[in-house]
């Protein structure tokens, strides 16, 4: 008997992966949608995938974890994940992922365009095998409109450049002013998170070099100074390519979790 392989595509709550879902719709009927829920996602993420669902007439399975992410922290002796400890997207995208497949044969697809300069995920398990469809296809940027344009993008990029949880110390220090805005109580959770120690004087904070009550009282300066860079890129290649170069600076963020 041949074993069955099953065809398996992530959404992140990005513009990319639902753009790929959405592009693969026709292509593998059998195809199974994935969403890892972190407990930690933006309101508008849900709202996203409620329409996405509409759009691929199927629903998305969501994947949950056992164990929120105060207990996580906990686990991990308070200390927040960062660029360098990145201890979340294991626990709460990769760990969720790989169980659900478990050692069927599955074949994932994942978002990266045929214009980025990147790897993405590879799962360590023998089991599951990448693809990538729009790096085949040749499917870049300026397509990716044309593939979401019945439901357009995710609300969260009127203020945001990337999907991923409230907290994400990828997110720039405007993007937190902007989350402090527009979800006052995500923020104060995200604020609460952060762990003074008192006997070294350090702490552990999302946004490098400041606590966010640090932050949201220098707000003005943020602004500021977002606005001078957002003047400066402009100069240099246009409005059109601004949001991508936004996109760009920060290119060592989540692979699991911003396609
Ligand atoms: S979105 Fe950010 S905080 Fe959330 S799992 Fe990914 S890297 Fe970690």
């Amino acid at each position: 008997m041949v074993d069955k392989v099953r065809h398996v595509l992530g959404i992140s709550g990005g513009k990319d992966s639902a753009a790929l879902a959405v592009y693969m719709r026709d292509k593998v009927p059998e195809m199974e949608y994935f969403f890892t829920d972190t407990g930690a996602e933006l309101p508008e993420v849900y709202e996203y995938l409620d329409r996405l669902e509409g759009e691929l007439n199927k629903p998305i399975v969501r994947l949950g974890l056992e164990r929120d992410f105060g207990h996580l922290l906990l686990q991990h002796n308070g200390f927040l994940p960062s660029p360098s400890t990145r201890w979340c997207t294991r626990e709460m995208k990769i760990r969720p992922f790989e169980k659900w497949v478990g050692t069927d044969n599955a074949i994932t697809y994942v978002a990266i365009r045929a214009d980025e300069d990147r790897d993405g995920y590879k799962s360590s398990s023998p089991n599951i095998t990448p693809r990538f469809p729009f790096k085949e296809d040749g499917i870049v940027r300026a397509d990716i409109d044309r593939i979401l344009q019945h439901i357009g993008w995710p609300k969260y990029y009127e203020w945001r450049s990337r999907s991923g949880c409230y907290f994400c110390f990828f997110q720039r220090k405007s993007e937190w002013i902007a989350l402090a805005e527009r979800h006052p109580e995500l923020f104060e959770r995200a604020k609460a998170f952060e762990k003074s120690d008192t006997g070294s004087g350090k702490g552990y904070t999302w946004s490098q070099g400041e606590t966010l009550e640090e932050l949201i009282a220098r707000a003005a300066d943020v602004r500021q100074q977002a606005a001078f860079s957002g003047r400066r890129i402009r100069r240099k290649i246009g409005w059109q390519e601004l949001f991508g170069a936004l996109e760009d600076e920060s290119d060592e963020s989540c692979l699991v979790c911003s396609l």
